[in-house]
């Protein structure tokens, strides 16, 4: 993620902020040129005023504190680009589940600006009513109990999440009784998004003889693979050639976790890239150094993000140690891994609608 300047002040802000610390004024983040505005009232709308006469409007999910984004021009909607694609909200009268919704909506704007550097397609449920991209974010019916928990997921298009996981007890506990070594918020959309577009390039595309070629025949069964998965657990040697040991249960699962994971390792790098962060070859027992001078969305292949990758994750994850917190990047990256990396890296550098670097 980019660092982002105060139109006003020049005040460094961050993509979250939806006011400048030092200036006082609102702000509103531009989906389409990345880069963020200080706003002034104008009207019923709002005016940057290093750029006075232009007319912004604020996405209406900012009225609920859950939404910093501005609607780009030429669009007539109430709402922002990431937020078109919600089908289904919680009852915000419900005080935990606004809460929840909230921070829902912070993961998934993360998620919305790398597809957004990516440039890759979006067809939402208007265009595609059977197949479209569309959010459902639900809570649990207080009273069916256990009976029927919504389950976090992807169904043509559809990617449910269950707003419990907003919460930092219930996603820990979950993660706990799961095995998983890191659960977020942030993780489930990069996770989903996945699914999404294995149906959009690889099935559609036609690009599914490569893919099997580098995650396995998505054809066996996957409920069968599941119930396996879930009673007999991972085989002992995943992690020779799994990122994670849920990615082993089927090459659905598998490629939907490498496809997150790439987006982690992209939007870190150029977190780091933001900060300026090195590292000194020595300080690693690898003999690695961190030197993040390229743009992470425009690398040119999965092995130039892992040479940088790999020693920024060692550096802060002895941080985190310092501190007493886990790994920030509790995972190792195999051969067969840095392969399966490197084809979705194609897979997404072959999809972007333009290849020329963004502002
Ligand atoms: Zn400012
Ligand atoms: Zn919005
Ligand atoms: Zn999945």
């Amino acid at each position: 993620m980019r660092l982002f300047a105060c139109t006003n002040c020049t005040n460094t802000v961050h993509f979250d902020n939806s006011g400048c610390l030092s200036c006082g004024l609102k702000l509103g983040y531009r989906p389409k040129e990345f880069a963020m505005s200080a706003l002034q009232a104008r009207g019923d709308a709002w005016e940057d005023p290093s750029n006075p006469g232009g007319v912004l409007r604020l996405c209406q999910n900012g009225e609920q504190g859950a939404c910093n984004w501005l609607i780009e021009d030429g669009h007539d909607g109430p709402f922002c680009i990431a937020c078109r694609y919600n089908i289904t909200i919680p009852d915000l009268s419900d005080p935990t589940n606004a809460d929840n919704w909230r921070k829902i909506e912070v993961a998934k704007r993360h998620l919305f600006y790398s597809l957004l550097r990516f440039n890759l397609r979006m067809i939402g449920r208007v265009e595609d009513p059977n197949e479209g991209l569309g959010f459902r974010f639900l809570a649990d019916d207080p009273l069916a109990g256990n009976a029927s928990p919504i389950l976090t997921g992807h169904d043509d298009g559809l990617i449910t999440l269950n707003i419990a996981e907003a919460s930092d007890a219930e996603r820990e506990s979950r993660r706990v009784s799961l095995g998983e070594p890191l659960r977020t918020l942030i993780g489930h959309f990069r996770h989903e998004i996945g699914h999404y577009y294995w149906n959009l390039l690889v099935r559609d595309d036609g690009d599914l003889d490569r893919c099997r070629a580098v995650f396995g025949d998505e054809r066996r069964d996957y409920d069968e693979a599941l119930q396996q998965y879930y009673h007999q657990g991972p085989s002992p040697e995943w992690d020779k050639t799994f990122i994670s040991a849920y990615a082993s249960c089927h090459p659905w699962e598998d490629f939907a976790e490498t496809w997150a994971h790439y987006f982690h390792i992209v939007d870190a790098l150029e977190t780091a890239h933001a900060f300026g962060l090195r590292t000194h070859p020595d300080t690693t027992t690898e003999g690695l150094s961190l030197n993040v001078t390229f743009d992470s969305y425009e690398a040119v292949n999965a092995d130039v993000l892992i040479g940088a990758w790999v020693p920024l994750t060692l550096a802060v994850n002895s941080i985190n140690r310092s501190m007493g917190q886990g790994d920030l990047y509790p995972f190792v990256l195999s051969v067969p891994v840095v392969e399966k990396l490197q084809y979705v890296h194609e897979l997404i550098h072959g999809a972007r609608r333009h290849t020329s670097p963004v502002p």
